[in-house]
């Protein structure tokens, strides 16, 4: 999950690098490394921990150069420390290279450098990357660029490269399969990146690598790209695409983290999700992105979603809306199970995939069972020209705008909205809901962003309710219906962000076990608004009461019942049962943001996280 970031051009390139791999760092930040090129060396320096740890070290050493690559790591092999730190470079110091990937067949490849008397200087498995290559360079008497596409074609695994060699200083080497690379271009400069974000203040023009593709990037030349899965290694056009990327979506804006304002920012991203697609005056809701694969959908035996963390809990609040309104089963599954279980798929399944960075390693790889099985599959994620928007055959994007801060929040609530206006535009065309209960719910819909604004408007009593929450080791998170995937939420936002032990649990299922936890230091968290379930919910509070656990709760504004029962209580405005978790989610996130805050969390970087999971 690591982030990568290069630059060849005729300027220098440290500031250039340093300032890409904070826009970066949001993937990973056990260590941060730089290598720049001076004339015909390679200058290297690394350090442990975050990349201001990196660039106040390198503040007085040499940092000129007009070639570099930089690599902000998430360690998967190896403990992060300054040796396991990217780049790594080859024995004889000729090359320097950084990687975001996984090397699996890392274990054979370096007990055969071994044997040929390599030395190792990391535990990591992409340090075997440079000495395989510099090996095939010195066998086979290649150039850099076919000896790394010699050497990738050994490779098994994922990998992002970025590739400098003294032999050759005003070039740069790039490769892709499995992890995100993107080249931007502009005059005589390429910037290369694991996201558009180091890029988009220098040039919006970008080339998205394809898997396999091995790209040559020279001063004064265009980009040459290459596949190592085409035999005669023939040219490749590059295809060029815009960013549709800001510099100031990538800022912070006044709020103190990028949580924060990106929980502030949901109104915003539910309406630019729903923007053009809901037609309140002629009661239509139509996604584009899928209008080519409709009659597949519609015709669905059943609906399979994949998706990991945050995601899959959206993907369960779809289980609800979509066995309710289409009546069609759904499964909802974790794509890092669904992938290795040999799992049963019919060419009348319809696949759904839902990422938020659309590089989710295990998402990717359920989508390709998905499509080897026949079956029809759509994706759902925010980020333009993510590899999950290029591998599936349709899908609609989250219009969320870029999510920084590590623990999802407006990506959460972007693809409830997206996968609701998915359910209700099948439903109406399979005639398998009522007009007014249709209408009832676009309507609905369209008021949600307001909801949202008004939930945001109680912060100061949800900080007062984290001062309580702050003392505690554990906390329960309870609901029934669409709402127990918000009590999962509920929790996954508190444990990530705080590290306070969190659970969450449909209510009624605690009699099973956790009600055994239940005593005057547990706060139960209970999201309790107006549903069909609501009395049964009441019931299920009592039994917590009569165990003296502390009930915080999440009502329906004007609710007594529960509320009396509460030590604390957040009301949120009255919404259609099925559309609940788009506004009940809110309250959750900010208590486990006033948490972190109070306990002195880095709550946009969690410790052992990193954003955009690009490793199995
Ligand atoms: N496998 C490499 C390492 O552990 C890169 C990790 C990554 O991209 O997440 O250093």
């Amino acid at each position: 999950m690591c982030g990568i970031v290069a630059y060849l051009g005729n300027r220098e390139a440290y500031p250039i690098l340093i300032e890409g791999l904070r826009k970066l760092e949001y993937r990973g930040y056990d260590s941060a490394g730089v290598a720049l090129m001076q004339g015909n060396t390679i200058q290297m320096y690394k350090k442990k921990g975050r990349v201001d740890e990196l660039d106040s070290y390198c503040a007085s050493k040499d940092r000129h150069g007009n070639a570099g690559i930089a690599h902000t790591r998430w360690a998967t092999h190896g403990e992060p420390n300054e040796e396991n730190a990217h780049p790594h470079v080859s024995e004889d110091g000729t090359i320097a290279l950084i990687h975001n990937g996984i090397i699996e067949n890392y274990l054979s490849l370096k007990k055969g450098l071994l044997a040929e008397g390599v030395t190792f200087k990391s535990e990591t498995d992409t340090e075997v990357l440079v000495h395989l290559i510099r090996r095939v360079q010195e066998k086979e008497q290649v150039s850099l660029p076919d000896a790394v596409m010699l050497a990738l074609s050994m490779v098994e695994g994922t990998y992002a490269l970025a590739i400098l060699s003294v032999d050759d200083p005003d070039q740069l080497v790039v490769a892709k399969k499995g992890s995100p690379l993107l080249i931007g271009t502009e005059g005589n400069e390429f910037f290369v990146a694991s996201d558009g974000a180091p890029i988009v203040g220098f040039t919006q023009d970008v080339v998205y690598l394809d898997d396999g593709d091995v790209g040559v990037l020279r001063l004064g030349q265009p980009i040459k790209i290459k596949n190592i899965n085409d035999e005669q290694h023939l040219l490749k056009r590059p295809s060029f695409h815009k960013l549709e990327l800001t510099l100031e979506q990538l800022e912070k804006g006044g709020f103190d983290t990028f949580m924060l304002k990106e929980i502030f920012e949901q109104p915003k991203a539910v309406r630019d999700s729903m923007r053009g697609r809901i037609n309140l005056k002629k009661d239509v809701v139509s996604l584009g992105g899928i209008i080519e694969y409709e009659q597949k959908m519609l015709n669905a035996k059943r609906f399979i979603i994949v998706a990991c963390g945050t995601s899959w809990h959206a993907g369960l609040v779809a289980e609800y809306i979509f066995e309710s309104l289409v009546r069609v089963p759904v499964e909802v599954e974790y794509a890092s199970e669904f992938r290795y279980r040999n799992p049963i798929i019919h060419e009348d399944d319809v696949l759904i995939a839902i990422s938020q960075s659309g590089e989710t390693a295990d998402t990717l790889a359920a989508v390709e069972i998905g499509k080897k099985h026949g079956a029809t599959v759509i994706g759902i994620c925010n980020v333009v020209g993510s590899t999950l928007a290029r591998e599936t055959m349709a899908g609609s994007y989250t219009h969320a705008g870029p999510e920084i801060g590590v623990a999802s929040t407006k990506a959460f609530t972007a693809q409830v909205t997206v996968l609701a206006l998915m359910a209700l535009s099948l439903a109406k065309k399979k005639g398998t809901i009522s007009k007014s209960e249709y209408h009832k719910l676009i309507s609905d819909l369209e008021t949600i962003p307001e909801k949202i604004s008004q939930v945001l408007e109680q912060e100061q009593h949800i900080q007062r309710i984290a001062q309580y929450v702050a003392t505690r080791p554990n906390a329960l998170f309870l609901g029934r219906g669409v709402n127990y995937p918000v009590a999962l939420e509920g929790a996954l936002k508190l444990k990530e962000i705080s590290y306070i032990h969190a659970e969450g649990y449909p209510a009624a299922e605690i009699k099973h076990g956790p009600i055994a936890l239940v005593d005057n230091t547990m706060p139960v968290i209970v999201i309790a608004t107006e549903q069909e379930t609501y009395d049964k919910v009441v019931s299920n509070v009592q039994e917590i009461i009569a165990r003296k656990g502390t009930i915080i709760s999440v009502v329906t504004e004007g609710d007594t019942a529960v509320k009396k029962m509460s030590k604390f209580c957040i009301e949120i405005p009255k919404t259609e049962e099925l559309l609940t978790p788009l506004v009940a989610s809110v309250p959750l996130q900010l208590l486990a943001y006033h948490v972190a805050v109070i306990r002195d969390c880095d709550v946009d970087k969690p410790r052992n996280l990193a954003k955009s999971v690009s490793v199995e």
